[in-house]
């Protein structure tokens, strides 16, 4: 019989494809809404492990492939990147913080590929609360309080 462990992990590992692939569609929609043509599409990964972080963007990059004089840059010149997402958020508060989560991360992306800039900035802001990310109270502030969560890990 199948050990308790084993079982689990798979489940584990069904939620995990599940969830991926719910978070690649809406990628792929905002792809095509933001003309992403840059940054290379992000490859997405669920952490298990118990954290104080939601989720984060990492990515590589060369120099070399900086280029200042075009309108759609890459100015961190930015060959692959993944988005880690903490699997927790989904345990703790459910699949759309999740989901708002993520939309936080992607919304850097698109920052970066659209604008070059990077960080919470008034137009990360912008571009989060429009494609339905979430950030905490104190980055929202008034302006941007609709996207405003609380749900954070701590
Ligand atoms: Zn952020």
């Amino acid at each position: 019989m199948e050990s308790e462990y084993k079982q689990l992990k798979r489940k584990l590992l069904k939620i995990e494809a599940i969830l991926i692939q719910q978070l690649e569609i809406k990628m792929e929609e905002l792809k095509e809404q933001y003309d992403m043509k840059i940054i290379p599409v992000p490859v997405i990964k669920i952490s298990w492990v118990v954290t104080a972080v939601n989720a984060k963007v990492k990515w590589w990059s060369q120099r070399e492939k900086v280029d200042h004089r075009r309108c759609h840059t890459n100015p961190f010149g930015i060959t692959r990147c993944e988005i880690v997402m903490a699997g927790q958020v989904y345990s703790e508060f459910g699949r759309e913080e999740f989901m708002g989560v993520f939309l936080h991360e992607y919304a850097h992306l698109i920052c970066i590929e659209k604008y070059g800039l990077n960080g919470h900035c008034l137009t990360f802001k912008k571009v989060c609360s429009e494609i339905g990310g979430t950030m905490n109270s104190y980055l929202a502030g008034e302006r941007f309080a609709s996207a405003a969560s609380e749900n954070f890990l701590r």
